[in-house]
């Protein structure tokens, strides 16, 4: 079948559904900027994940090659920080709004979903721009400029490595309500899910009727079991995305191309599909 055949089909099914979800990975936020896992460029190529993806590995870092974890925060901090919302996200926005997307799954970090218009999101890997009290789990946001400016304070000095231990020590935000010290709020590798959003995912793929999983390699457990959860509930799958995955020979249909590309015709199809009173 051809694109514009599959685009057509796919649109028509939003249109008839009770209830769609999104799933998505690193491939949708690629076009804004922000490299995924394994594509190039991608900040493990550079820092390993091994050391750099875990929070023990982390900690040794910062007692050991103080400058080096400065250098691995900064470089992640400009990449988030350049990326905006692409054509994907702000069409992901726009369904949502028109009452036919019931919820995006998450496995990213980066807040580009909700900046793009998206309210319902389910974000299964945490979310960057939010800390979490290591001592009593209380949660607050992360100023980003604030972060910024820290960031470039202690870049502009050049202390040994006991002062720089010393600095980044201080810079590390505490916790409000018990003092304690304030960790990024996503998943680092080997750590659990968040409780609730696991389950809010898992009710959601099971109860819907079609599935649109966009740019994930399906490799990253248990977050990749979602489509198959979808797929076992009866709902019908459109994978969007740049290479075929492993949920690719499961799926009904396959789009391959950018998302950024592929998620604004169909939502342009279904906004023709409506009553013209629910189009704002
Ligand atoms: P992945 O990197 O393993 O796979 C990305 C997939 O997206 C690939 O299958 C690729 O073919 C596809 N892709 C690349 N560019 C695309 C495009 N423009 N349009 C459509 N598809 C495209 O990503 P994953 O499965 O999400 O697993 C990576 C893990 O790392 C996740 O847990 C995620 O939390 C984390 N991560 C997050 C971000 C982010 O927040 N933006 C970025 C990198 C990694």
């Amino acid at each position: 079948m051809v694109m514009e055949d599959k685009i057509k089909e796919i649109s028509q099914i939003i249109l008839e559904a009770k209830k769609v979800v999104a799933f998505t990975g690193a491939g949708i936020s690629a076009e804004s900027g922000i490299p995924t896992f394994r594509g190039k460029g991608g900040i493990w190529e550079k820092y390993s994940p091994a050391i750099y993806g875990n929070l023990p590995g982390l900690a040794l870092t910062f007692l050991l090659r103080p400058k080096k974890l400065l250098q691995f925060i900064t470089d992640a901090y400009e990449t988030f920080s350049r990326a905006q919302p692409n054509p994907a996200h702000l069409a992901l926005g726009r369904l949502e709004k028109r009452g036919r997307l019931s919820s995006v799954i998450t496995q990213n970090i980066d807040n580009l979903q909700e900046r793009g218009g998206c309210r319902n999101v389910i974000k299964l890997h945490g979310d960057l721009y939010r800390l979490r009290c290591l001592k009593c789990n209380t949660q607050r946001p992360l100023d980003p400029t604030n972060f910024g400016l820290a960031l470039q304070e202690l870049g502009s000095t050049q202390p040994g490595r006991f002062g720089m231990i010393q600095k980044i020590r201080e810079a590390i935000p505490r916790c409000l309500d018990c003092g304690g010290w304030m960790r990024p709020d996503i998943v680092f590798f080997g750590e659990g899910l968040p409780q609730d959003e696991w389950l809010h995912a898992q009710s959601e793929a099971q109860s819907c009727d079609l599935m649109m999983v966009i740019g994930t390699s399906g490799l990253i457990q248990p977050a990749a079991s979602i489509p198959y959860l979808a797929k076992s509930g009866g709902a019908t799958i459109a994978e969007i995305t740049q290479e075929r995955s492993p949920i690719s020979p499961f799926v009904d249909y396959i789009l391959l191309g950018k998302a950024g590309e592929i998620m604004p015709p169909i939502v342009e199809a279904v906004e023709k599909g409506l009553p013209k009173q629910k189009i704002r």
